[in-house]
């Protein structure tokens, strides 16, 4: 499809997303104009299906129900800035623009009446025509004054937009994140792996806390996750920026050192584990030491590996050899 016939497809969508708001008098906000525009131009399945039941249903479509399909179907969607918010952004940016204009020549018509006023006042035969002035006046005021007023609602509704794209950029942080840790979660892994080329050289470590059930059984899940926590740290101090670091699973972590021979991983892969070793963990309440935390991890790199997850699978796979073969050691694949 060229520019101009997706420009004039996105525009048609637009000008049905505002007669379909104004046709069921909901209030063209952000919100409501992304989710409709999004069943106008078909884009979501289960958008689509479940406003079509509402509307079967009889039932009116109301804000909340809006709001409810925005955070289901729309907040995740990495399309919605482009497809919807940068539309209705740009059109907003241009009515603005459009009403300044307007509010400027009024400005100018206004000045002119001004001067018109006081020549007239000087030669004082001109009643009637000061009458026309005042009047022009009035007029000219009152639609500056709505022009200005509207110009206020859209500035606001411009920095509602500001808002959601603030709380879509921080949902999609939220949804690449691990909670408990700030190391990425898989769907994060996977995100960034895209980035990445397997030709290139790369290395992954798996990396698994040893005997962890021992340590949730004596101490309660919540010391486990602590522990959980200052692992993950530990990891992260010892990756570098461009080193994907990765909580995989509950006491499961990846790291995938981009550019690292297997070699130049397995070095990384021993500073880790022996500075998980020498870890001093006190639990606060009690002023006790827990027991030493050691992991155990298994190396790999992409040179024969078909795909990311085959490169995990032969970490894995070696990581098993590391528990069996006594823990608290790194073994390459
Ligand atoms: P191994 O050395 O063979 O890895 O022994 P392990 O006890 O660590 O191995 P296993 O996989 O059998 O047990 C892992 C335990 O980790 C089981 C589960 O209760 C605990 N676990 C998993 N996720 C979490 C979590 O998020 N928080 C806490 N506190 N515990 C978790
Ligand atoms: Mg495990
Ligand atoms: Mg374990």
């Amino acid at each position: 499809m060229s520019f101009e016939d997706n420009y004039q497809v996105t525009s048609k969508f637009s000008e049905h997303t505002h007669d379909f708001l104004s046709s069921h008098t909901i209030a063209p906000t952000p919100v409501n104009y992304a989710v409709i525009y999004l069943y106008i131009s078909n884009e979501n399945e289960l958008l689509t299906a479940a406003i079509d039941r509402q509307l079967q249903s009889g039932d009116i479509i109301s804000t909340d129900f809006l709001a409810d399909l925005f955070s289901r179907y729309v907040s995740f969607s990495q399309q919605v800035e482009e497809t919807v918010l940068a539309p209705f952004e740009e059109s907003l940016t241009k009515t603005l623009n459009n009403i300044s204009e307007q509010v400027s020549k009024e400005d100018k018509a206004a000045n002119s009446l001004k001067k018109l006023d006081k020549i007239l006042n000087k030669t004082e035969h001109h009643a009637s025509l000061e009458n026309i002035v005042n009047y022009l006046f009035s007029t000219i005021n009152n639609a500056k004054n709505q022009h200005q007023a509207l110009s206020k609602e859209l500035t606001s509704t411009q920095q509602e937009i500001n808002q959601l794209k603030e709380k879509l950029a921080s949902s999609r942080e939220e949804a690449l994140v691990d909670s408990l840790t700030g190391l990425l979660n898989r769907r994060g892994c996977d995100e960034k792996l895209q980035e990445l080329s397997l030709q290139d050289t790369h290395s992954s470590l798996a990396i698994d806390i040893d005997h962890f059930k021992s340590i949730n059984d004596k101490f309660g899940h919540f010391i486990g996750d602590k522990v959980i926590q200052r692992i993950a740290k530990t990891i992260k101090d010892h990756t570098s920026e461009q080193d994907i670091a990765v909580r995989f699973g509950g006491e499961e972590f990846v790291v995938v050192m981009t550019n690292k021979n297997i070699a130049q991983a397995k070095e990384v892969a021993e500073t880790i584990r022996e500075a998980i070793s020498k870890l001093k963990l006190i639990q606060r309440e009690t002023n006790t030491y827990l027991p030493p935390i050691s992991v155990s991890i298994g190396v790999a790199q992409s040179g024969n590996a078909q795909s990311w997850v085959n490169l995990f699978e032969q970490a894995d796979e070696a990581l098993y050899q590391a528990k069996n073969s006594g823990r608290n050691r790194c073994i390459c694949a």
